[in-house]
């Protein structure tokens, strides 16, 4: 056992507070808490809290729980796999505490399907290879017909594993990994702390490549600010040229009250992106992406294009076209997409022909006094409410 897990007392089940949006109906297993690096200036997620790893005991004994709730529900379901509210209310009078919690992530698992497990928190790849492969096999073994094994991870940590080692968890099972790239630029990384620079990032992820896992890597439009946005674009575009991940999703910048880069921003230090500026960013992004074949999501209600996605290179021009046609509307079309798009209320360019929701977002836009002059800043305000 592990110095730092040794004396820990088991606490029931637990999960971390959060996933990549694409594990939506995964089912979130947690095998550390919050972040061993956190110190990234843009940041809110485990701020405040500290670091551990769970005992791999502990993590069997969570599966467990899963396994006997996972059952008990394939024991309630009919032929078509649907169960009775009744029989659900029956099961849980007899639960408490995080029984309770544990049998609503199973049941929230069992009616999407079961296909897909998450490991959380911040970095799993931090556990020593071979507890992580005994997590892996362990979970196989509990549910065999799970089709997707993911988790996150930070690129330090995994430019330090070796090729054989990587290869032995890929064989045990894992065969997602999520990597926050945020950018490729070594001047941004530094000045929002993440810990890392472009070549660690290159490395990480040729190495994950390499070992058969598939690679989904994070890109923050508008992290550099003004002052780094060019070489934002460029290096990470460069950064990705170099891995060809599978995935690269888009993730923009938002800065709440409560992160560290709030502060520059507050101080004038860090000059926040319009969204014309992200968009002409993104545009330049997507240009330099050259000799890969990544499919491109944009899966964030952070994002000023919620549909921009394809795969390279084919798509290219498709998902540039997108943004170029934004930047050629009129500053109010600009305003009536940017409002709408951030309420939910528009999901394209091609939804402004709706006349009725056109109206609709007018009549908002008016009411609360937003123009083509003030809409970053109302943007700025709910994006917080996102984060
Ligand atoms: S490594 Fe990830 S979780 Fe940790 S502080 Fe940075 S962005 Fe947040």
């Amino acid at each position: 056992m592990n110095k730092s897990t040794q004396k820990q007392q088991y606490q029931g089940f637990e999960q971390g507070p959060i996933r990549p949006p694409s594990e939506a109906y995964s089912l979130l297993i947690r095998v550390t808490r919050n972040c061993p690096w956190n110190k990234c200036k843009f940041c809110p997620v485990y701020k405040g809290e500290k670091f551990s790893l769970r005992p791999v005991e502990h993590v069997k004994k969570d599966i467990d729980t899963l396994y006997e709730h996972v059952d008990a529900l394939r024991e309630m379901s009919d032929s078509s796999g649907q169960i009775l509210r009744d029989d659900i209310d029956a099961y849980l009078s007899k639960l408490t505490g995080t029984r309770r919690q544990a049998f609503y992530a199973a049941l929230h698992w069992y009616a999407a399907g079961m296909e897909s497990v998450f490991l959380q928190d911040a970095n799993s790849m931090i556990l020593k290879p071979a507890d992580l492969a005994e997590i892996l096999r362990y979970l196989k073994n509990c549910f065999p017909w799970v089709v997707r094994v993911t988790t996150y991870a930070r690129s330090r940590t995994v430019s330090r594993i070796s090729e054989e080692n990587l290869k032995e968890i890929a064989r045990a099972g894992l065969n997602r990994i999520h990597i926050g790239m945020e950018s490729g630029s070594d001047e941004v990384l530094k000045m929002v702390r993440k810990g890392t620079d472009k070549e660690q990032h290159v490395k990480a992820g040729q190495k994950v490549v390499a070992a058969g896992i598939q690679l989904s890597e994070y890109v923050m439009p508008g992290l550099g600010g003004r002052a780094f946005s060019r070489a934002h674009a460029i290096e990470t575009a460069d950064a990705l040229n170099q891995i060809n991940p599978d995935y690269i999703r888009l993730r923009s910048l938002a800065i709440p009250n409560s992160v560290p880069l709030f502060e520059d921003y507050e101080a004038g230090r860090f000059e926040k992106l319009t969204d014309l500026e992200t968009a002409r960013e993104i545009l330049l992004f997507l240009q330099n992406l050259e000799g890969i074949s990544s499919k491109v999501r944009s899966d964030h209600i952070l994002n000023l294009f919620e549909d921009i996605e394809g795969k390279l290179p084919e798509d290219k021009g498709k998902m540039t076209g997108k943004i170029e046609r934004f930047l050629e509307m009129d500053p109010h079309e600009q305003m009536i997409y940017q409002v709408g798009r951030r309420l939910g209320q528009l999901r394209s360019i091609e939804d402004l022909d709706n006349s009725t929701v056109r109206r609709e977002i007018e009549e908002l836009c008016r009411k609360n006094g937003i123009t083509p002059d003030n809409t970053d800043a109302f943007i700025n305000e709910l994006m917080k409410r996102f984060v």
